[in-house]
């Protein structure tokens, strides 16, 4: 990626920047509860790693999360993921905008994941008729389904990367600045929609999940995307007939920096066409809040 870089900071002017850490990596919905200046993070070598080491067999509910004392203004943490949707779990900082200051790649938030997982763990009988997973299981699968939904943004920017190396056009950039915010928050938000949609029923999340029914975790992840904000409930694409058709619109949206792209790429051209599932080179963090240590 390095030999990529270079290119583009050389020969495309205008489509790399270089960002540091700032109070604007964050969501501006997850600064309600988390400082970036006041968290922790801590690297990890693979997802697997951090899976091992982070899935907790302890139960931390029956603690006062809801409860409005240990923060002021405090909202609570399931009003909070359906107004933010997966970015409230964990976020993807691009290496158009990071690379230079080390600091891109995938954030999972340990306190909105755990707390969510003891809230699908005690809703299970809605999905799943009864008990039937452990609490370290939806922890596992809820973790993968995340990080999936991170690397697909990592799979959009390899692919518009790609694009713009081939014609030596800023791409990325314009995307993020011009096209992203007239979609954003709606149905027709085309990024996020075909991340959940990479995500329900992934062959990666299955195979990282072994112990566990494909259908069981489909029907945790589903139930879950019922809740989420537009974009990410849209999994389905219904207004592209679907998510193959969504697909095309989508990397013709991301050639031609438009809404509305004059020409529609075939199959072979799109996102997931690029089968990149070698998600190793991507930095992988787990961000917990210092603030709530202690609840943890
Ligand atoms: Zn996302």
């Amino acid at each position: 990626m390095n030999r990529e870089l270079d290119f583009l900071d050389k020969e495309v002017p205008g489509s790399i920047e270089n960002h540091d850490w700032t109070h604007e990596v964050f969501p501006e919905e997850l600064r309600e509860i988390y400082d970036p200046e006041e968290v922790t993070i801590e690297p990890y070598e693979s997802i697997e790693d951090l899976v091992g080491e982070v899935i907790n067999p302890y139960r931390s509910s029956d603690l006062p999360l809801n409860n409005p004392r240990p923060f002021p203004g405090f909202v609570n943490f399931l009003d909070l993921a359906k107004r933010l949707g997966a970015e409230f779990f964990g976020f993807y900082l691009p290496y158009h905008k990071y690379h230079k200051s080390n600091r891109w790649g995938i954030y999972l938030m340990k306190e909105p994941i755990l707390e969510h997982c003891n809230f699908l763990y005690d809703s299970q009988e809605e999905f799943l008729g009864k008990e039937i997973l452990s609490y370290e299981e939806v922890q596992q699968i809820f973790i993968y389904c995340i990080f999936r939904h991170e690397t697909f943004h990592y799979q959009v920017e390899t692919f518009i990367t790609r694009m713009e190396l081939v014609q030596n056009k800023a791409l990325f950039l314009p995307y993020q600045s011009e096209v992203e915010p007239l979609v954003r928050n709606s149905k027709h938000w085309l990024e996020e929609a075909l991340a959940e949609s990479s995500v329900v029923r992934s062959r990666y999340v299955f195979n990282k999940n072994k112990g566990v029914k494909a259908k069981h975790i489909t029907a945790l992840y589903e139930w879950h995307l019922k809740m989420m904000p537009p974009g990410y409930s849209d999994y389905e694409c219904e207004e592209y007939n679907g998510p193959d058709e969504a697909h095309k619109y989508f990397a013709s949206q991301l050639k031609e920096t438009a809404r509305n792209p004059k020409a529609i790429l075939p199959k072979s051209m799109t996102v997931k066409s690029l089968n990149l599932h070698d998600f190793s080179s991507v930095p992988t963090y787990w961000v917990s809040n210092n603030r709530i240590k202690q609840i943890y």
